[in-house]
C-alpha cells in the first residue's frame, strides 16, 4: 500500500483542512499507486503564509553562514538518500534512472552551492558622498515568497527556488506541481532533519486553482517565483504586477537547433536527438525545431529517422532511452499534436504512435516522432508540444536559418550545429534566446550561471540560478551615514 503524504506547516507535518487526498500513479505502470497527497485548499494556504510571515523576521537576522550551514546539512543529507530518491522519481515522474539521478545530483549541488553563497552575502563599498557621510548598500531579504513549480523536474525547480530564497534570508510557502508532489517533500524532509527553524518554509499541495492562485494571490506574500506554461504563468504575472509585487515567471519555449552545411550530419543528429527525445520532450528546452540547411537537409532527415528508430524505450527503472510521458493528459496532448502535423500537410517520417503492447500496456508511452516538410507557420512549428515531437523545417542558407529560429513567440534556449565560426558568433548575437548554444543541444544547463528566456517564455525580469537566483530574492537598500 503507498502512503499518505502530508503537508509541512510551520515545522509540522499536517494534514489538510480539507481532509481530501488525491493519488500519483507511476506512469510507467498506472496501476502502481506511488503515493496520496494532501488535496489543500485556501485555509492551509493561509496557515502555512501565516506560519512563514510569522518566521521571515528571525530568520532575516540569522546570520547568513548560519542560513547556509542549514542548505549544506540538508543537500548532505539529501546526498545520503540519492539512490532512493533517484527511484522515487522514476515512479512518480517517468524519467529514466540516468535522467533521474542526474536531477538529484542537481538539487544536492544547488543545496551545497546557496549554502556556500551565504557566505559571499553583503560586503563593502567604497563610500562616495564626501567626507561626512557613509554610503553603502545593503541586500535585504524580500520577504515571504511564493514558489510554484512544474512536474517536470520535481526536485530541481523547488531546489533552485528555494535554496537562494532562504539563503536570502526569505521564509517561503512552495506549491510543487499535482502530476510529482513527492519530490518537494523529500527536499522538506531533508531541511526538516537539517533543523529547519519552524515556519521558514512550508509546504502545501493540492490544485493550482485552489492553492496555487491563492497563495499567488495571498497579500501577505511579497514575491512569486513561478515555473510553468505560458498560459498559467501570464495569469500569474498579471495578477500579482497588479499588486505591486516582485514577479517571476519562467515559461515555455519553442527551442530551434540550427544545422549548417559544414556539420557533421550524424554528430548534428545526435545534439538534436538528445534534445528532442530526452526526458521524453518534456523540457521547456527541449530541441523541437531542427532548422536544417538545404544542402544537407535530406541526409539529415534520413539520419534523423533512423536516430528516432533506434530510442529504446521503456520504464524509467530500467534505464532505457526514454521514459512515457507523465501523465495521460500530456500523451494525449502529443498525440493530438501528431494529427495536428499530419492535417497540416508536413510529413510523418516515423512515429507518433502510443505503444501499447506487452510492457508498454499500462504506461504513457509514445515512439519519437519526426516530421519533415514542416513550413514555420504551422502549429508543429509553433507551439510548444512537451513531447518527443521534432520538425524539421528546410532553410536556404543561414539568413533563412536564423530567420525561422527567431520567428516564434519563445525564445528560451537556442543552439547551432557548425563549424564556420563567423556563422557561430553570428548566431550567438542575432538569436532571441535566453540561451544560446553552438555545437551543444538545447538541453541542459550548469547551475551557476543565469537562466531565463526572452519573449513568452519569460517574463524577463529577473534570472534564476548562479547569483542571478540571489537578485530575485534580495531588495537593495541605500545608506547615508552622516
Ligand atoms: P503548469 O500547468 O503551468 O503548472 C505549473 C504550476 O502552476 C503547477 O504547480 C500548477 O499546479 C500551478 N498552477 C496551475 N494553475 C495555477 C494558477 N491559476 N495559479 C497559480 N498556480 C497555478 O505547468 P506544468 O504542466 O506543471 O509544467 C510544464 C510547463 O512548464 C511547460 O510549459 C514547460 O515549458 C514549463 N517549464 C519552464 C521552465 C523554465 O525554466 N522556463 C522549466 C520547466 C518547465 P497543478 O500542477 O496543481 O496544476
Amino acid at each position: 500500500m503507498a502512503s499518505s503524504y502530508e503537508n509541512f506547516v510551520n515545522g509540522q507535518w499536517v494534514e489538510s483542512e480539507t481532509n481530501a487526498t488525491f493519488e500519483v500513479r507511476n506512469p510507467a505502470r498506472t496501476d502502481e499507486l506511488v503515493g496520496e497527497y494532501q488535496d489543500s485548499s485556501l485555509a492551509d494556504v493561509e496557515a502555512a503564509v501565516e506560519a512563514a510571515a510569522d518566521a521571515q523576521d528571525d530568520w532575516a537576522g540569522t546570520p547568513g553562514p548560519e542560513r547556509g550551514d542549514l542548505l549544506k546539512r540538508a543537500g548532505t543529507l539529501l546526498e545520503q538518500r540519492k539512490d532512493e530518491t533517484t527511484e522515487a522519481l522514476v515512479r512518480e515522474e517517468g524519467k529514466t534512472r540516468a535522467e533521474a539521478a542526474g536531477e538529484v545530483q542537481r538539487a544536492i549541488d544547488i543545496f551545497a552551492y546557496y549554502g556556500q553563497k551565504t557566505r559571499d552575502l553583503g560586503g563593502t563599498v567604497k563610500s562616495a558622498s564626501g567626507r561626512n557621510t557613509e554610503l553603502t548598500t545593503r541586500q535585504e531579504p524580500l520577504g515571504t515568497v511564493a514558489l510554484v513549480t512544474p512536474w517536470n523536474y520535481p526536485i530541481a525547480i523547488p531546489a533552485w527556488k528555494l535554496a537562494p530564497a532562504l539563503a536570502a534570508g526569505n521564509t517561503a510557502v512552495v506549491k510543487p506541481a499535482s502530476e510529482a508532489p513527492g519530490m518537494a517533500r523529500v527536499l522538506f524532509e531533508c531541511l526538516e532533519e537539517a533543523g529547519l527553524p519552524d515556519g521558514v518554509a512550508n509546504l502545501v499541495t493540492g490544485s493550482g486553482s485552489d492553492v496555487g492562485r491563492p497563495l499567488v494571490e495571498h497579500q501577505a506574500i511579497d514575491g512569486v517565483s513561478f515555473t510553468g506554461s505560458t498560459a498559467v504563468g501570464t495569469q500569474v504575472a498579471q495578477t500579482v504586477t497588479d499588486d505591486l509585487k516582485r514577479v517571476q515567471c519562467e515559461m515555455g519555449g519553442k527551442n530551434p537547433t540550427v544545422v549548417m552545411p559544414s556539420a557533421d550530419v550524424n554528430e548534428a543528429v545526435e545534439i538534436v536527438g538528445q534534445g528532442a527525445f530526452g526526458t521524453t520532450g518534456q523540457s521547456c528546452t527541449a530541441a523541437s525545431r531542427a532548422i536544417v540547411h538545404d544542402q544537407i537537409y535530406d541526409e539529415f532527415v534520413d539520419t534523423m529517422v533512423e536516430y528516432a528508430e533506434s530510442v529504446d524505450i521503456g520504464p524509467g527503472l530500467d534505464d532505457p532511452d526514454m521514459g512515457p510521458h507523465v501523465s495521460e493528459s500530456e500523451l494525449q496532448s502529443t498525440l493530438e499534436y501528431v494529427e495536428i502535423g499530419r492535417d497540416e500537410g508536413a510529413t510523418l517520417e516515423t512515429g507518433g504512435e502510443r505503444l501499447t503492447d506487452g510492457e508498454y500496456a499500462d504506461g504513457y508511452y509514445v515512439e519519437p516522432a519526426v516530421f519533415s516538410d514542416v513550413d514555420n507557420e504551422m502549429r508543429i512549428a509553433q507551439e510548444e508540444i512537451f513531447g518527443p515531437v521534432l520538425a524539421v523545417i528546410r532553410a536556404d542558407d543561414f539568413e533563412d536559418a536564423l530567420s525561422l529560429a527567431n520567428d516564434v513567440d519563445y525564445g528560451l534556449s537556442a543552439s547551432i550545429v557548425t563549424q564556420d565560426t563567423t556563422e557561430a558568433n553570428e548566431f550567438l548575437d542575432r538569436i532571441e534566446a535566453g540561451v544560446a548554444k553552438v555545437n551543444e543541444k538545447t538541453t541542459g544547463l550548469e547551475l551557476h550561471v543565469p537562466f531565463g528566456g526572452y519573449k513568452n517564455s519569460s517574463t524577463n525580469t529577473y534570472r534564476e540560478q548562479g547569483d542571478a537566483g540571489l537578485d530575485f530574492f534580495t531588495t537593495t537598500k541605500t545608506i547615508y551615514r552622516n
